[in-house]
Parts: C-alpha cells; structure tokens; sequence
C-alpha cells in the first residue's frame, strides 16, 4: 500500500496516518516528524530546518527531496508507505514521482482531506501532542488523560512550538500558496480520493478506509 496523504495543516493528517500505519502496517513517513525530531536532537539537518520550522516556513525543495529519497531507500519502505506532509510543492510532486519509478512503485492513492479554514485554527490552537509515543491529542474533542499526561505513556503532552496562532496563520498563507497547487496536480491525473476531514476521527477514518477498498475493487475489475 503506496499512499500520499494531503490537506492543510489542522486536517487531521498526521492522526489519521497514525491509524492507517496501525491499520495497513506500513510506515508512515512523516517530512515534518523527521525536521522535528532532527531539531530536537540537535544534529546538523536540524540546525538547518530549525529557522523554517519556527517560521512556519517550507523546507528548500532539495534538502527535504534528498531526505525522503533516504527515507524511502530503507527496508521498511518495501513493503509500502504513507507520505503524510509530503509532497508539499509541485516539484516535490515531480520529485517523488521519479523516486518511484526507480523503484518501479506506483502510488495506490492520493487522499485530499479538506476541511474548513475556520476550523483549523481552533484544531490548531487546541492541539497537544505526546513527545514520546507522538500521540495526538485535541484539548477538547479527544483530552490527554488527568494532569496532561499521555493517555498511551504516562508522558506530559505538549504544545508544538508551531501551533502558535501567528505561525499557524503562516503555514496556512503557505499551504494556499504553494501546497493547494499540489492538491490540482493530482486532480488532474484522476488519482486523488476527497474526503472530509469535518467529521470527527473514527469517521474520517471510515471514509478512508472504504474509498480505499473501493478503489481496490475498482481496479480489480480493471484487470
Ligand atoms: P502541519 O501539516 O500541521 O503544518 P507538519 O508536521 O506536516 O505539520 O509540518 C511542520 C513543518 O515542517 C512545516 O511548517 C515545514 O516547515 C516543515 N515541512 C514538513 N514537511 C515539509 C515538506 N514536504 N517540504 C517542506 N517543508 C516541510
Ligand atoms: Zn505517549
């Protein structure tokens, strides 16, 4: 199962690729994950992408192309993966099209998960997450346990030093600027499957499930 997951930030991407690594088991690769922890170890990569991350801004196409093709060159990767905040630009998009072809891959879906601008920044603002097992929790609809505490690990949750409302404001200046365009990309190659990310987690789970099972059967009956 070769997925690429897309919608703007406060879509509810990140938790639904969390279920579908559990529900498919394949890794999900997650861009902004692999910037954030590099930040957090303090290695060279990170002392490079800190500045953007802080700023809401997007990693230069080349140093975020030349991760994923590491990324996508590990064993694990085999199998199949889900790219969750990645590709962002269309370049990115022309990129990860021909680190398939090398492989000899082909992408089994694209999914768009929309959802209304007003709502994302109060998803947003209202987000914690655990640093530890990287569970994602929203302060009112889906609460971390008593005194904050990670529901899964018994860590303290926190908030993302990006989920400030300025820095949210620019990543979705960002996303309408230059992600958006990615989402037509695939449009125009008949391959992207919408679904609504309004709805509350387990259903935009559900959808994603039975578009994908749909799409299978459909191409089952292709050949
Ligand atoms: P969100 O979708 O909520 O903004 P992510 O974790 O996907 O969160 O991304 C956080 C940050 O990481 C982005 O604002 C950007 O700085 C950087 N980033 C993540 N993925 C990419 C990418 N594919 N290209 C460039 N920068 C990226
Ligand atoms: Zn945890």
């Amino acid at each position: 199962m070769r997925i690429v997951l897309l919608g703007p930030p406060g879509s509810g991407k990140g938790t639904q690729a969390q279920r579908m690594e559990k529900r498919y088991g394949v890794p999900q690769i997650s861009t902004g994950d692999i910037f954030r922890k590099a930040v957090a170890a303090k290695s060279e990569l990170g002392a490079k992408v800190a500045t953007y991350l802080d700023a809401g801004a997007l990693v230069p196409d080349d140093l975020t192309m030349s991760l994923v093709r590491e990324r996508l060159a590990q064993e694990d990767a085999e199998r199949g993966f889900i790219l969750d905040g990645f590709p962002r630009t269309v370049p990115q998009a022309v990129g990860v099209e021909e680190i398939l072809r090398e492989h000899g891959w082909e992408l089994d879906a694209v999914i768009n998960i929309s959802i209304p601008t007003d709502v994302l920044v109060s998803r947003l603002t209202m987000r914690r997450v655990c640093p530890s097992c990287k569970t994602i929790y929203h302060m009112v609809d889906h609460p971390p346990g008593p005194n904050g505490l990670c529901t899964v690990c018994g860590t303290p949750v926190d908030v993302r030093p990006d989920d400030n409302v300025e820095t949210i404001k620019k990543r979705m200046a960002v996303y309408s600027a230059q992600t958006a365009a990615v989402v037509d990309y695939y449009r125009k190659k008949s391959a992207l499957i919408d679904v609504d990310g309004g709805a509350e987690r387990d259903k935009v789970f559900d959808s994603i499930q039975k578009a994908l099972e749909e799409k299978r059967r459909s191409r089952e009956r292709r050949q």
